[in-house]
């Protein structure tokens, strides 16, 4: 049987429905383990990698599949309808996805976000929630829970997903003009139903929300002021990527970047900004305020101002390979341990031990290495594989 929910990408019966007005709603609304020995686990030191950074983080992917064809991501002239992705068999199971979850939990991961291609279509991915929503961190915290979704299916099931436990969503959305999105999103998907999403997620208490927008220059940057004057005064935190060289992005080019100070001039010019203090080392974000106090914005800046020296975050793919960094090609395979029957403990040993030599930190040396300064002409791994 599929663990697949089908995409609904074809149902475009309301497609002329337009995107309207500002986000005002948001605001009035409230085994054995093989034959080798495996390292043992000392729960209460913390695992820190070659340079220092603790593991803090997982991005959990639970499927390589994605009901978008977005231009820089997943374009539709690569992924065809001929396309290999993983059969269920290749992706991990609900029970090897929780074992996993609870050998980084153990190694003192405190926030696991789910991810894909679009988790979404994950079958029943409220089942695997409502397992990882249980766990709790080795500060005794409740584990925090998130998701990524492009947000084309959350107006059906943001209710359910907050009642699996889930905390919080993060959508991504790369413009407001409906031609605009429709022609990025490479299917043809209208930009009134993700709204429909953010605005179910909110009314089902997923907050904070967050909102992703990828800018692409000479693609969608005019849809800068647009975003920010829809998702003012929402309690929404609309946040500007630049757009990277990862995975599908083939068409990447340093030219095509629009960085996070443009972004910030263009936004300025029409709503002053504040600096708001870094919340956490790891973040992410470069967070502002509203000067009129109609809420804040954030810029990430992984190209021009990049943070690897922060990164807390492992990540695992939808075929149960984990990668140290965004831009990996190499991965270490946990798939074919937690098939082995591996124990939490030993798994956790194994991630210990990878973790503990891991040095990358790409988007810093990409000015001086390979990518400086024309095509990406070189591999990493696909973000659809891996998530976002
Ligand atoms: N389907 C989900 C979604 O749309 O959020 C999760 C997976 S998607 C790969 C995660 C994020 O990666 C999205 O926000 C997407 O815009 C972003 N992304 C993909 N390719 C990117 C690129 N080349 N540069 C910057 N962000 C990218």
């Amino acid at each position: 049987m599929s663990d697949v929910c089908l995409p609904e990408v074809s149902d475009l019966a309301d497609a002329n429905r337009a995107a309207t007005g500002s986000a005002a709603w948001l605001r009035a609304r409230p085994a054995p383990a093989g034959t080798r020995a495996l390292p043992s686990v000392d729960s209460d030191s913390a695992c820190t990698d070659s340079l220092g950074r603790a593991l803090q983080d997982l991005r959990l992917s639970v499927i390589d599949q994605c009901n978008f064809r977005c231009t820089y991501c997943m374009p539709k002239d690569v992924f065809t309808k001929d396309y290999r992705f993983l059969s269920a068999a290749e992706r991990l199971s609900f029970d090897e996805l929780t074992t996993l979850a609870g050998a980084f939990v153990k190694l003192g991961v405190e926030k696991i976000r789910l991810t894909g291609g679009e988790p979404l279509l994950r079958k029943d991915l409220e089942r695997l929630i409502e397992r990882l929503a249980g766990m709790t961190t080795r500060r005794g915290r409740p584990l925090e829970l998130a998701l990524t979704t492009n947000g084309s299916l959350l107006a059906a099931k943001a209710r359910g997903l907050k009642a699996a436990g889930l905390q919080r969503v993060t959508v991504s959305l790369d413009g407001l003009d409906d031609d605009v999105f429709r022609r990025m999103n490479g299917v043809d998907f209208p930009v009134s139903r993700v709204l429909e999403g953010i605005e179910a997620a909110h009314a089902a208490g997923l907050a904070p929300l967050k909102v992703n927008t990828v800018i692409e220059r000479g693609v969608n940057e005019h849809q800068i002021v647009p975003l920010a004057r829809h998702f003012r005064h929402s309690g929404v935190t609309l946040r500007f990527i630049e757009f990277m060289d990862v995975g599908g992005a083939a068409s990447w080019t340093q030219r095509n970047v629009f960085t996070s100070a443009d972004a910030r001039r263009m936004l300025e010019e029409t709503f002053p900004l504040v600096a708001r203090e870094q919340q956490q080392r790891s973040d992410t974000a470069q967070l502002y305020r509203y000067a009129d106090g109609a809420g804040e914005v954030g810029f990430i800046s992984s190209v021009s101002h990049p943070f690897c020296g922060d990164c807390t975050r492992a990540r695992v793919a939808a075929d149960g390979k984990l990668y140290l960094c965004l831009f990996a090609t190499e991965s270490f395979d946990l798939r074919r341990l937690v098939k082995s029957g591996c124990s939490v403990d030993d798994l956790a040993g194994e991630i210990r031990t990878v973790w503990a030599r891991r040095g990358d930190r790409y988007s810093e040396l990409r000015e001086e290495t390979r990518a400086t300064p024309g095509n990406k002409r070189y591999p990493t791994v696909r973000m659809s594989l891996v998530g976002g």
